[in-house]
């Protein structure tokens, strides 16, 4: 477990933009925290870290945004699921085991559909309501492992 702090949205934005210039193919991030967390803002990141110079919104109310970058980034939040079957009629696995990159908001919703390798990334507000957030990287294999040894590598080098 890896944990970053961030005192504003831009450092967070900052944090996902240097993950996202990490990224392989099939690479899959699985975001949790509540709602304003800041789990858009570190997708906004990662897109830009993949090259994407669209603007990335919450895809809310349709489960997901795709993006062309240097990879595709496939974007789901999928807090308005209404059930199980929505997943299967989106094609999920294509996503998920496709050569793009995932990110899922609200990854907790759907944790049983996620592949066990994943780079699991908890956001959590800071108790005085200031604009820190604690961000926790949780590697699920070896490809996510050396993922964040790298993040590490830049963002606090020599740890
Ligand atoms: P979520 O997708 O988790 O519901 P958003 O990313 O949409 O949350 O919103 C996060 C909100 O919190 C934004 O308005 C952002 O400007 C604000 N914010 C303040 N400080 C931070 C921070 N350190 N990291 C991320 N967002 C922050
Ligand atoms: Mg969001």
């Amino acid at each position: 477990m890896y944990v970053f702090r961030t005192f504003s949205a831009e450092e967070t934005e900052s944090l996902g933009e240097k993950l996202g210039s990490f990224l392989d193919p099939g690479d899959v991030l699985c975001l949790y925290g509540d709602l304003g967390a800041g789990k858009t803002v570190f997708a906004r990141g990662v897109a830009r870290g993949l090259g994407i110079e669209n603007h990335v919104t919450s895809p809310t109310f349709t489960l997901i945004n795709e993006y062309q970058g240097r990879l595709p980034l496939y974007h789901m939040d999928v807090f308005r699921l209404c059930s199980p079957q929505e997943m299967e009629d989106l094609g999920y696995e294509e996503y998920l085991y496709g050569s793009g990159v995932t990110l899922v908001e609200w990854a907790d919703i759907v944790l049983q559909i996620l592949p066990h390798e994943r780079l699991d990334i908890t956001i959590a507000r800071s108790q005085e309501g200031d604009d820190s957030r604690e961000i926790t990287l949780a590697p699920l294999g070896d490809r996510y492992r050396r993922l964040v040894e790298e993040l590490m590598a830049v963002v606090h080098p020599g740890h």
